[in-house]
């Protein structure tokens, strides 16, 4: 069997409709679809809005920040490349913006998580120069 270090971790798959969401976030942004004829804020990225279908969108830059909406601990993760980031943390936050994003809480601070606590992006390097993955850590954290 491979050693831990040497397995890949498994990247998004990055595609037409979500590529805008990725270079945004490989250049340290986290951006959200914007319907321009309801005005109504989406996460994840789609062809059309969720509200009213309408395909015109436009991709805006979230504050970045937002609070602990849901967290769940993994202690042995099913794929072996991330055995050397457990315990891992995995999060719903609610962003400022209003819509919830699936993350991971990372810092030194992550073991105090609770319920509604503030949180801002951070964006981590992968093996793949293209994918930087926006996780979280909690506000008060030092940088
Ligand atoms: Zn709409």
């Amino acid at each position: 069997m491979a050693e831990a270090s040497a397995l890949k971790k498994s990247l998004p798959k990055i595609n037409k409709v979500d590529a805008p969401y990725w270079q945004a976030a490989a250049a340290g942004k986290l951006v959200l679809q914007k319907c321009r004829d309801c005005g109504k804020v989406q996460f994840f990225p789609r062809v059309a809005c969720v509200d009213c279908f309408s395909g015109a969108l436009d991709w805006v830059e979230a504050k970045g920040a937002g609070k602990i909406h849901s967290f769940t601990w993994v202690r042995v993760p099913r794929n072996p490349a991330f055995k050397e980031d457990a315990p891992i943390c995995y999060i719903n936050v609610m962003l400022d913006e209003g819509v919830i994003v699936e993350s991971r809480l990372v810092g030194d601070s992550k073991d105090k998580v609770k319920m509604g606590d503030r949180v801002r992006v951070v964006f981590q390097e992968t093996h793949s120069p293209e994918i930087k993955l926006p996780m979280f850590e909690l506000m008060g954290s030092p940088r």
